[in-house]
């Protein structure tokens, strides 16, 4: 990295490691912002090839505040000014630099508060898990859930994952919140895997994974603990994992967790980089084709796409599942086109933890959960489709 930095800065300029992975850059003798923005870019220029570490070659990227110094100014007072910059940049997006103005305090100051919040909210008890079910499109039978985060925020009321997942992950409170995620998903598992006594395959609850957590060694263990506790085979538990954070996961991490016995799900396949043949090296179980495919699908010229990544799941033995389905139009194509399992607010948005048990037990008293035919026709249960 220091390599990197230098080659990028010109020969006056002062390179320093801050700590961590924070880097400082005294540039001296520029002529306002636009020389420093120069300098940003060549610098985020530099990240675009791949690092190349002990013969492998490691993706980075940046992100870069950058402050001006004003007579009087101390070392420290600038350096705080370029944090706040960076982590303005940082909320951008990867790769990106921005130059500091006076509210970025403010909003770091409430990044931290933001923080002590969210690392509250698992021991006040504010995060909660909605479920989606997962249904069988041939017949209308409930063939699981995937259970979605929720924060209950005291003053701010539910908040959706859109707004601090991000924010948890970059944190590392991801990991927290995972496990109680992990915890919390797996003894509802256990309760309607109770009450339905499934064949295995059936029907599965499934947890997404961020890449963070697969970073910890930890989670291995802490799945293992979580299925010896349960009693219930692992095959019921899935965890689903996007397409980028397992082309980036730790080489063995995919395939300890699957020798544990839990399937993993590749979620939001198709918009990730993953190659074909990365792909059929994978240890993978279930495909989830990403909703963006379902969008216009009732034109015929989307449909290649889910055609193909349905009969790529085939091929490769994968069971497949399509995010999304919102109409009854799309619901009919995706038949045609041979796919099985699907989940989306034509069915239901995610429900609570009770509506989710109702549901069950509907099952399990030998009534059809969805009535495909009714809905249809257009008959919709009101009560799956609105939810916090
Ligand atoms: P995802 O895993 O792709 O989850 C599917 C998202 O699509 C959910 O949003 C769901 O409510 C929404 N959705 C379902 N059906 C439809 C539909 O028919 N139309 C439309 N427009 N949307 C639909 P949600 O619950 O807001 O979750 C967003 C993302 O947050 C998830 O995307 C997942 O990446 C992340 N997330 C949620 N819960 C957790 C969690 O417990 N842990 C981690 N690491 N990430 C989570
Ligand atoms: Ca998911
Ligand atoms: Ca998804």
């Amino acid at each position: 990295m220091a390599q990197l930095l230098r080659a990028a800065c010109r020969p006056e300029d002062t390179v320093a490691r801050l700590g961590g992975d924070e880097f400082g850059i005294l540039l001296e003798n520029v002529d306002g912002a636009q020389d420093a923005t120069a300098s940003a870019q060549t610098i985020l220029a530099a990240f675009e090839e791949p690092l190349r570490v002990a013969g492998r070659d490691v993706p980075a990227n940046a992100s870069i505040g950058i402050a001006f110094g004003r007579y009087g100014d101390t070392a420290g007072q600038v350096l705080r000014d370029a944090d706040a910059a960076k982590h303005a940049a940082k909320r951008d997006g990867k790769g990106k630099f921005r130059l500091f103005e006076a509210n970025m305090h403010a909003e770091v100051v409430a990044q931290l508060k933001l923080k002590a919040d969210l690392a509250a909210a698992i021991a006040r008890q504010e995060l909660r898990l909605l479920y989606q079910p997962i249904v069988n499109l041939e017949d209308g039978t409930l063939r699981g859930f995937e259970a979605l985060v929720r924060w209950q925020h005291s003053l701010k009321g539910w908040q959706n994952p859109a707004t601090f997942i991000p924010f948890a992950e970059e944190s590392g409170l991801i990991n927290d919140i995972g496990r109680w995620v992990l915890w919390e998903a797996a003894r509802r598992c256990r309760d309607w895997v109770g009450v339905l006594s499934p064949a295995p395959g059936e029907f599965k609850v499934t947890v997404n994974l961020s890449a963070r957590q697969l970073d910890d060694a930890d989670i291995v263990t802490e799945v293992e603990r979580v299925i010896n506790e349960m009693g219930f085979d692992p095959s019921f538990l899935v965890l689903e994992i996007t397409e980028t954070a397992m082309m980036n996961a730790a080489p063995d991490r995919l395939d300890e967790l699957r020798s544990l016995g839990v399937p993993l799900a590749i979620d939001d396949f198709g918009t990730g980089y993953s190659s074909l043949a990365s792909l059929h090296k994978l240890s993978i179980d279930v495909l989830k084709i990403d909703q963006v495919f379902v969008k216009g699908i009732e034109e015929d010229d989307a449909s290649p796409f889910v055609g193909t990544m349905v009969g790529l799941g085939q091929a490769l033995g994968l069971q497949t599942i399509v995010e999304g389905i919102e109409t009854k139009e799309q619901l009919e194509r995706l038949r045609q086109l041979g796919c099985e399992i699907g989940q989306g607010y034509y069915f239901a948005k995610p429900l609570t933890e009770s509506q989710a048990a109702q549901l069950v037990q509907r099952q399990a008293s030998g009534k059809v959960v969805f009535d495909l035919i009714a809905m249809a026709d257009g008959y919709r249960d009101r009560r799956l489709r609105s939810v916090p």
